[in-house]
């Protein structure tokens, strides 16, 4: 198989975003976002083009000015912050940063590079936004243009990082002797702050390994909807199963029935949580006017309440065994235990996982409906 990082990327956060882009290869307009950091990126790369004279701060914020396109954007207010954030990051940049101080092996770098062996040969390509020589070693860099910075243990784990420091090294193959004075960064631009990390060879063939795991996954055909904020950004929503009821006066296909069914639905969920915490509250005064008077049970004018004390119980695994076995009954009751099951799958080796995981059936699916109120 041929893919991009960027592809996988996609796949990760979202499987059925995946299949529209890649096989159904449904376009969308581009988001401000992405227009966004597509300018940033080329301004970053004016900034950092070797030549005899580097760019001054007036000369880069010229580029960025020149490469701006204000039609994406929803209106003139929008439009303005977006470009004074990009001015804004391009300051900061240059004040942190002097381009004559970096040597510069490569910018924009395409990398083609084959992960795994045999029958599971694989493709993957990517751009590597820079990559430096330092004083001992090199640095890779990717430039962001997301609000949100990861914690340094991810940036520890990111999977894209490891994907580039492996193109690099099959750039650069002796390199490998070097791994500890290679830097991987991720540098954060409307913060301006890089974070950076290493690899060593175990963690590069566990990322190797995690990247197969995901190609397995692809191949399998299951394109799952994966709702999370990055729906946000989606330009696939109109058609995306989880999101295309909100396109309906578009679409013209609702009826004033389901609409008033919606509607009704949700009404009557919030009164019957409301209706279930004012239960909870005069059960709680009922059982300490109980408690304080010493009664039992107590009497209204339209009926009567009277103390249940419900008991649970469990058995104790070992006592249970003992009784059963001898009497060949331990395995009828024996069950998988899912609650125990997950409490211990974090500890488990990677092969144990995967063999959990392929060993998981379907065994009942219940429809029922989640509000979640505007
Ligand atoms: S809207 Fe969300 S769930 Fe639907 S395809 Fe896009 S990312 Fe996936």
């Amino acid at each position: 198989m041929r893919i991009s990082y960027s592809a996988m990327d996609s796949y990760q956060s979202c499987p059925l975003k995946y299949k529209f882009q890649e096989i159904d290869r449904i376009r969308t307009p581009k988001s401000k976002e992405a227009v966004f950091g597509s300018t940033i990126h080329e301004t970053m790369k004016f900034i950092h083009t070797p030549g005899i004279l580097s760019p001054t701060l007036d000369q880069a914020m010229e580029h960025f000015s020149n490469s701006w396109n204000p039609a994406v954007f929803e209106n003139p207010d929008e439009e303005r912050g977006a470009f004074s954030q990009g001015i804004r990051i391009i300051q900061q940049y240059l004040q942190k940063n002097r381009p004559q101080d970096y040597n510069i092996v490569d910018l924009e770098s395409r990398f083609q590079i084959e992960i795994g062996a045999g029958e599971e040969t694989h493709i993957v390509s990517g751009i590597i936004d820079r990559i430096d020589k330092t004083e001992d070693g090199y640095e890779i860099i990717d430039y962001k243009t997301t609000k949100k910075m990861p914690s340094q243990e991810k940036v520890d784990n990111d999977l894209q990082l490891s994907v580039y420091l492996k193109a690099f090294l099959s750039r650069y193959p002796k390199e490998i002797e070097n791994l500890d004075k290679i830097k991987v960064s991720l540098y954060y631009l409307k913060h301006g702050v890089k974070l950076s990390s290493t690899r060593t060879l175990e963690q590069l063939q566990k990322s190797e390994q995690l990247f197969l795991d995901t190609i397995k996954l692809i191949e399998s055909g299951k394109f799952d909807p994966n709702i999370t904020p990055l729906c946000d950004w989606c330009g696939y929503q109109n058609m995306c199963p989880m999101w295309k009821h909100k396109f309906k006066e578009l679409r013209k296909i609702d009826t004033e029935e389901v609409n008033q069914a919606i509607m009704e639905y949700i009404e009557l969920k919030s009164a019957m949580s409301i209706t279930k915490d004012r239960l909870g509250n005069l059960q709680e005064s009922i059982l300490q006017y109980m408690d304080q008077e010493g009664v039992e049970r107590v009497f209204g004018e339209t009926g009567i309440i009277a103390r249940s004390l419900r008991k649970t119980y469990k058995y104790d695994e070992e006592k249970l065994r003992e009784i059963l076995e001898p009497l060949d009954k331990w395995e009828d009751v024996l069950k998988v235990d899912g609650i125990a099951l997950k409490n211990i799958f974090g500890v488990l080796p990677f092969e144990a996982k995967k063999g959990l995981e392929a060993a998981k059936i379907v065994d009942k699916e219940t429809k029922s409906l989640v509000v979640k109120k505007k």
